[in-house]
This record gives structure tokens, C-alpha cells and sequence, in this order.
């Protein structure tokens, strides 16, 4: 199995595919290697069955994942990582990679029909500039997977793991926490890529939910009203929620007031159930 962490091996490699990063496809590859055997750890902690990878690079992760789960599938969108991945996981005979974009793949089909009945995690080195669309993609469309663990920029876990209603909650906070019980696992420094990023990085792990911890009876309208609230990160709530959603914003205070809430008081601030119970009441209210 060739040492996907060993730079002067990495240079050979891709030398010999006449492979050159692209920077818009957020290619850094890891290079540090206590890295990904900690991921893989991290995913396979429940059970080891099937796991999707997105964007498997040069197939560094993808050899720990391969030793740890039943079957591994991953998408990758550079066509020039395909000869590359063909040599590096010539071992595996549990590994298959698709050369799609994981955001417009069809996942419930590939998890009735590859994984035959497993359970299915995610577990990706995320290429930081579709963080957000990949996590929301994943967990909206409510596929049945049990964990995904991620590497996403430092900030990114921060804000995605801190509590709904503390100073660092923003708009992903609120939804994540909806789907899954988001963890920060540990942290990884920019030297650990190659090329190096401007960045620190995480590893993030969200166990998905069975059940969302509040009780939303129009999601759209939830999800409206959180985009909104931090819309305008610093207006009031009342002030945010009223252009973001088109609303009087006498509208919104008297919402706020019906739920004793101070009507000066900011998006940041809100609970997940602060959330639910004012977008019942203002939909309930701006319906008459
Ligand atoms: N897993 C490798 C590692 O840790 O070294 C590579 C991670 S690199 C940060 C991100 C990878 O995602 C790249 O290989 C890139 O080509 C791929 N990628 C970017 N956008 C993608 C998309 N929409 N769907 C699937 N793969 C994508």
C-alpha cells in the first residue's frame, strides 16, 4: 500500500500522472499522518459498515476507511484523481469511486443499492468552499446516515458546534443542531496539507438525529425565519426578521412580546425553541 503522508512519495505520484492542484476544487491533501486513522477512528466508533467519502483526493483517508468499514464509496469531481485513486487503492477490493459531484448525486439510491441494508456515515477532509451546501445537502434531505465526521475550517467547526443562544451561534448553528448533535473533535494545523492552507482546520463529528429536538410544524417557514434573524448579524432580531421575511416589523414585535420576549433582543440569543416558538406565533399571527 503505497504512504499516502510521505511528501517526496506524494511528488512521484503525482509527477507521474501529470497532476497539478486545483485550487478551486479546494484541493489540500493531507499530509500529516496521524490525521485520518483518528477520522476514521472517530466515524467507525458506532459500527463499521458503509461509509461515503466526498472528495477522496489522491485516496489518503480513503486506505483508513477502507480498513475499517465493509464498504466504502466515494465521489470525487476531478476526472484526473480517477488513474490515481485506481493505483493507490489497488489493495482494496471493498472501495468504489464515482467521478460525480456529490451535490447532485443521487445518495437514498446509492444507499439502497450499494450499501444492501447497512448503516451509513459520511467521512470527508471537505473541500472548504461548499462547507456549508454539503452539510445542509446532508442533512436536509434527511438520508438515513448515522454519523459524519468532518474536516471543515477551524471557525467553521466553532460556529457549527456552539451552543444555539451563545455569542458564536449563526444560522448553520441553528440548523445543524436541528438535524444532529454536532461534537468537536480536535484540531488540525494548517502544516498538516499539502499545499498549506491560509487556515486552521477541525474535525467535527454530527451524530444525525432520529427526531429534531423541537417540534416545527412548517420547516420552510422555521428555516426562512433563522436565515433572516441573521441576516443582518447587527440589527435586532425584530429588525433582521422584518426585512428578511418582508414583514411589518410592529409584526414581529408583537410576536416577540406574546412570547415575553424582549423586542430588542438579538438573533444570536435565540434558543432552537426561541426559534420554533416565534415562528409559530408570528406565521400564526401574519396568516389572519
Ligand atoms: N480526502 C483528501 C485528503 O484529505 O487529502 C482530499 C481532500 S481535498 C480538501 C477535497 C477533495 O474534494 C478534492 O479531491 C476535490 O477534487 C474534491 N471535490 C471538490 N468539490 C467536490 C464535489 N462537489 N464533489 C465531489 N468531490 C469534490
Amino acid at each position: 500500500m503505497p504512504n499516502l503522508t510521505d511528501v517526496g512519495s506524494i511528488r512521484a505520484l503525482l509527477n507521474r500522472h501529470d497532476f497539478t492542484f486545483s485550487k478551486s476544487l479546494g484541493q489540500n491533501f493531507l499530509i500529516n499522518p496521524g490525521v485520518c486513522p483518528r477520522m476514521a477512528d472517530a466515524c467507525a466508533e458506532s459500527h463499521g459498515e458503509g461509509v461515503i467519502e466526498i472528495g477522496p483526493g489522491i485516496g489518503v483517508l480513503t486506505q483508513e476507511l477502507a480498513q475499517r468499514f465493509r464498504r466504502v464509496v466515494c465521489y470525487e469531481l476531478d476526472s484526473r484523481l480517477l488513474p490515481v485513486l485506481r493505483e493507490t487503492l489497488a489493495d482494496f477490493d471493498n472501495v468504489t469511486v464515482r467521478n460525480e459531484d456529490v451535490l447532485k448525486s443521487d445518495l437514498p439510491a446509492l444507499i439502497a443499492d450499494a450499501f444492501d441494508g447497512m448503516r451509513v456515515s459520511v467521512c470527508a477532509n471537505l473541500p472548504y468552499y461548499i462547507t456549508s451546501p454539503i452539510l445542509m445537502f446532508l442533512l436536509e434531505n434527511r438520508f438515513p446516515l448515522s454519523n459524519i465526521t468532518v474536516m471543515v475550517q477551524k471557525e467553521a467547526a466553532e460556529r457549527i458546534c456552539a451552543v444555539p443562544g451563545s455569542r458564536l451561534a449563526g444560522a448553520l448553528t441553528a440548523a445543524v443542531h436541528y438535524y444532529a448533535e454536532p461534537e468537536k473533535l480536535f484540531c488540525v494545523s494548517r502544516g498538516s496539507f499539502m499545499p498549506a492552507p491560509n487556515v486552521d482546520s477541525a474535525v467535527i463529528r454530527l451524530t444525525v438525529r432520529k427526531k429534531p429536538p423541537v417540534e416545527v410544524a412548517d420547516e420552510a417557514y422555521f428555516f426562512r425565519l433563522i436565515a433572516a434573524a441573521f441576516g443582518q448579524r447587527r440589527k435586532t432580531a425584530a429588525n433582521s426578521i422584518s426585512a428578511g421575511m418582508h414583514l411589518p416589523k410592529a409584526a414581529v414585535e408583537q410576536a416577540l412580546q406574546a412570547l415575553d420576549m424582549d423586542k430588542n433582543v438579538r438573533a444570536e440569543t435565540f434558543t432552537l425553541e426561541d426559534f420554533a416558538a416565534v415562528s409559530a406565533v408570528l406565521q400564526r399571527m401574519t396568516a389572519q
